[in-house]
């Protein structure tokens, strides 16, 4: 009888205002009403035969304790030539890469790793959930710049208004997730005048890094010296191998900043599952990344034509495995909020999305939600089908 009220008075959250994710929450009543999931965004493919036969040979040879806390050997060498050979700079295999339990994990502990109390950091909305959270349980503020409808382009000049004193880290990702839309040359070279003559810190997510569509090339910081000597750079395994359950990504930066991340990385998981890593490595020589542009941007041409005739408006996707729809155009839906048509359209038409509000603080709503095209042709049609008929 005791119990409730004095484990309310303990408990002081962290988090008062967060509730479990809308990954979750859609996936969920997805399930529920037997909607197709096309809000959280994994595959609903398998990964190739040879990957999973690589982890088995992992295991069977006794790769099953501990990995090293940074990473075994021959994946971060195996990263450090993937990114050498893509865009031009080669990080030491053995202060500068670390692998992560996932892309969430690596922004979590980049941000740990340098937030003080009072530190600003600015990021851009819509922006993907976790970043908010984790500089606030850090004791920093979370600093909003914006990008807007219909380009979503970032306003450097907003921007620059924004850096203070307290400025500690600016966070970019591209390509953008829910958005799918894409930094260009321009705003990288934007992005380092505006750092230069700073002690501002750059978190770069770029887990959708191989998923840039229509023959433009991905600008990673990793292509720009001048950005590297101040930047995390995150991207995932499990999106780039259709492996989003195995949690694997890796970190890249500087000795120095590589040298507080694992600082906290080693005590938030010490080490990544090591049969994994063994897998990874010994797959990368088939460099499936190579194609995986083309293999989405066929997934994406093949949705789009299938929901062309919906009432739906869809904005171009240029990268990531998301596609983003605006829903203001149809008299009976305009007045609902973006929660309100999401949660509609999964249990009415069998469809569950993602809203776009939950990509801003204050619940922004564009009438806008976002799909995820990481599916079977069978999955996108049945999908497509019933789009057309709201
Ligand atoms: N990155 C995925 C998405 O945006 C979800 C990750 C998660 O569920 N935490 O859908």
């Amino acid at each position: 009888m005791t119990i409730r009220p004095l484990l309310n008075s303990l408990i002081l959250s962290k988090l008062p205002h967060i509730g479990t994710t809308v990954f979750v929450a859609m996936s969920q009543l997805a399930q529920q009403v037997g909607a197709i999931n096309l809000g959280q965004g994994f595959p609903d493919f398998s990964c190739d035969p040879r990957l999973i036969v690589a982890m088995t040979e992992a295991m069977q040879a006794g790769h099953n304790q501990y990995a090293p806390m940074a990473g075994i050997l021959a994946l971060r060498e195996a990263v450090v030539e993937n990114v050498a050979a893509l865009y031009g700079h080669r990080y030491e295999t053995a202060h500068e890469v670390t692998i992560t339990a996932g892309a969430t994990q690596a922004i979590q502990t980049a941000l740990t790793a340098i937030v003080h109390a009072g530190d600003e950091v600015i990021i851009f909305e819509p922006v993907f959930d976790s970043y908010e959270p984790v500089i606030r349980m850090n004791g920093g503020m979370p600093v909003y710049a914006k990008l807007r409808y219909p380009n979503y382009r970032p306003d450097w000049a907003e921007v620059r208004a924004l850096i203070t004193p307290r400025t500690r880290a600016i966070m970019i990702n591209s390509p953008h997730n829910p958005t799918a839309t894409l930094l260009s040359a321009d705003d990288m070279h934007e992005l380092a005048n505006l750092l230069r003559d700073t002690q501002i810190i750059l978190i770069s997510d770029e887990v959708y890094e191989h998923m840039v569509f229509d023959g433009v090339k991905h600008e990673s910081v990793a292509r720009y010296p001048e950005l590297v000597e101040r930047a995390f750079v995150i991207s995932s395994f499990g999106k780039t191998y259709h492996v989003t359950g195995w949690k694997i990504a890796y970190c890249l930066a500087p000795k120095a900043l590589m040298q507080e991340f694992r600082k906290t990385h080693q005590f938030a998981v010490f080490s990544v599952h090591t049969p994994s890593q063994y897998a990874i490595a010994a797959f990368m020589q088939y460099a499936t990344h190579l194609t995986l542009a083309s293999f989405y941007e066929a997934k994406r041409d093949y949705f789009l034509a299938k929901v062309a005739p919906s009432r739906l408006q869809w904005l171009p996707s240029k990268g990531s495995y998301f596609v983003t729809a605006r829903y203001a155009g149809i008299d009976e839906y305009r007045e609902l909020d973006d929660v309100t048509f999401a949660a509609h359209l999964t249990r009415q038409h069998g469809v569950a999305c993602i809203p776009l509000s939950a990509f801003y603080h204050d619940a922004f709503d564009e009438s806008a939600v976002r799909f995820c095209f990481a599916k079977k042709e069978t999955t996108l049609a049945e999908a497509a089908e019933r789009l057309v008929k709201i």
